[in-house]
């Protein structure tokens, strides 16, 4: 391990944009498929890897709703939270902001009330065992129409005190942020913070809408921003939090290579960016490993690691003094 591989081992960070259907790993995949009698199209391991490879979003997507169909009871969405605490925690993530799809589950059957109960069953371990602190994130798929989203709203409403925010995610072409205007509009009204998915394949008209019409306190990926520098000094002034997840970009081919990662050039323009896995088991690694890819492959400097960190926790749903007391603890780390 290098000087800096080991830096980035011990940095305390938070991690703000993971689906938590998007760190299955295989191995739990296929424990989960055995355990619950579900058929896979792979016969091993092995195989499902082989499948992980993409060209774009849409294939990966195609792979990731087959393996979320082993997903089926409360216990099974513990165990895949757990999972991925215990990672993140082996990462130096001290607090999180996961990501879930509802409507991935209800669509097959699946309660949403089971979804939540696993969820929050892994969260709670993950403080208890790790004094790992996590956030809940209810995603929209984007894909689905309005309806649909107001009616996994309307299963949300018991459970409104445990979940931070609504979020948009999958197939971003074709459907843009102000598709989910009024739904959005709701969530506010009912006390719910508000991040989008935009310009990773998107343009950055849709980063505009994100901003000005479903008012995004946080834009996850944010990339294609940068076609547009008015947007961009836009961003910057308002100290809008970009979650930025580099191994993501390499493996849809945002970028051709992690050398021509814009994430410093991002730093250098004033944005906030943040280093985050998205979906970790898909796209080889988590929080760690992207750090460690974009560091090399850029040529960062501690000072950059170091503010990535410090952007993790000032753009996360934290209370002040929360995220003033972790920056301490990141302050006593760099000291
Ligand atoms: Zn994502």
């Amino acid at each position: 391990m290098t000087d800096l591989d080991a830096f980035i081992a011990g940095l305390p960070k938070a991690e703000l944009h993971i689906h938590i259907e998007g760190s299955l790993e295989p191995e739990l995949m296929f424990e989960l498929a055995r355990r619950n009698r579900v058929a896979i199209p792979f016969a091993s391991v092995e195989e499902v890897r082989a499948a992980y490879s993409f060209s774009n979003l849409q294939d990966f997507l195609d792979i990731y709703y087959q393996g979320a169909n082993v997903l089926l009871h409360e216990e099974d969405f513990r165990d895949l939270a757990v999972a991925y605490f215990d990672r993140a925690a082996a990462d130096a993530v001290t607090h999180a902001e996961i990501f879930f799809d509802p409507q991935t589950h209800t669509d097959r059957g699946v309660a949403f009330d089971t979804v939540v109960r696993g969820l929050l069953a892994g969260m709670d371990e993950a403080r208890e065992r790790h004094g790992l602190t996590s956030k809940l994130i209810l995603c929209f798929l984007r894909h689905l129409d309005e309806d649909a989203a107001f009616a996994t709203l309307r299963k949300a409403e018991p459970w409104l005190e445990r979940i931070e925010a609504v979020g948009l995610d999958s197939s971003e072409v074709g459907h843009p942020p102000s598709k989910f205007a009024r739904v959005f509009a709701a969530a506010a009204e009912r006390g719910l913070k508000r991040v989008a998915h935009a310009g990773e394949e998107g343009p950055p008209e849709y980063v505009r809408e994100a901003l000005d019409i479903l008012r995004v306190d946080r834009l996850d990926h944010g990339n294609r921003s940068l076609e547009d520098p008015a947007l961009v000094d836009r961003l910057a002034r308002e100290g809008m939090t970009l979650t930025v997840c580099p191994l993501s970009n390499l493996k849809l081919c945002g970028v051709k290579d992690m050398a021509e990662h814009p994430l410093d050039r991002m730093l250098a323009l004033g944005l906030r960016a943040t280093v985050n896995s998205d979906d970790p088991a898909y796209f080889g690694g988590y929080v760690n490993d992207n750090y460690r890819a974009v560091a090399a492959a850029r040529r960062l400097s501690r000072d950059q690691l170091a503010t990535l960190a410090r952007n993790s926790f000032l753009g996360s749903f934290l209370g002040e003094s929360e995220k003033a007391a972790r920056i301490a603890r990141l302050d006593a780390y760099l000291a």
